[in-house]
């Protein structure tokens, strides 16, 4: 039988707002088991970018990641955001570990090229998992806490989308564990109004992605979320979940993908 791995995916608005962090770090904290981290980070990376007098370019909700804005998503993703998230959980006694796809060669990418005539610069599309490198952490009791960054062959960092890092990082180690995948964000689930925090869609098929999708009830980051989520269960991932960030482990809580 495979060993239980809980991997969790925490969004960038918790990460900016210290009340919820807490209640997200007291959560993660107590899962039992073997657990990994990824987290995001594009508020924190604007507002540094702004101290910094560097201009933030989103196309169509992405960010263009120039040479200058990659110095900033390096520097606070993995930097002041996964430093932070590794001194809190070991404050907690998690035996927390800070690292970036680059570390051990964990998650390796290709510089994305443009899309539709757009080119989105220092941007990584996975292209690797080192799943023996993740057992290898696991086996000695490590927390890995992974920023979405990773590297291409010639050795230059590459942004990377957390949610996509979360997908491609579950299914890749979906052969020697039993994979449990969470993205956690401010809402209780995904919502049929999501003006209504009480109406979580309990179990979401393809068939109704589909249809939520046609009638603009799921949008914006949510669509590339969803998609993750269905390719993670494609490729072996034994359950994947959208939930509050206080309710990880909540039975019945959020959303399941099926
Ligand atoms: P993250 O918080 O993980 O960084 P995103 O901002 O990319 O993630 O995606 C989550 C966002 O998707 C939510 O904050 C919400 O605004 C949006 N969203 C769109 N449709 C829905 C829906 N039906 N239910 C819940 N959230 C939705």
């Amino acid at each position: 039988m495979k060993q239980p791995l809980n991997i969790v995916k925490v969004g960038g608005a918790i990460l900016e707002d210290p009340v919820s962090l807490r209640a997200f770090i007291d959560a993660f904290a107590g899962i039992e088991g073997a657990k990994l981290l990824i987290h995001g980070g594009g508020r924190s990376a604007t507002k540094f970018a702004t101290r910094l007098g560097i201009e933030t370019t989103m196309v169509n909700g992405r960010r263009i990641t120039d040479d200058a804005m990659l110095e900033v998503v390096t520097m606070v993703y993995g930097g002041d955001v996964n430093r932070k998230l590794v001194a809190s959980l070991q404050a907690l006694g998690c035996n927390a570990i800070g690292l970036t796809g680059a570390d051990m060669n964990l998650v390796t990418s290709r510089r994305r090229p443009p899309v539709n005539g757009i080119d989105y610069g220092n941007v990584g599309d996975v292209v690797s998992v080192n799943a023996s490198g993740f057992k290898d952490l696991l086996s000695i009791g490590a927390i890995p806490v992974i920023a979405p960054l990773t590297h291409d062959k010639a050795g230059h960092l590459l942004n990377t989308n957390a949610d996509t890092m979360a997908g491609e990082i579950a299914s890749g180690l979906a052969g020697i564990f039993d994979v449990t995948l969470t993205f956690c964000f401010e809402k209780n689930g995904v919502l049929s109004d999501p003006d209504n925090d009480d109406s979580v869609i309990p179990l979401i098929d393809r068939n109704l992605f589909a249809s939520l999708r046609e009638e603009k009830v799921v949008e914006g980051g949510m669509i590339p979320k969803l998609e993750n989520a269905f390719a993670a269960i494609d490729r072996g991932v034994r359950q994947v979940k959208i939930i509050h960030y206080s309710r990880i482990s909540t039975p019945g809580a959020g959303t399941t993908i099926v």
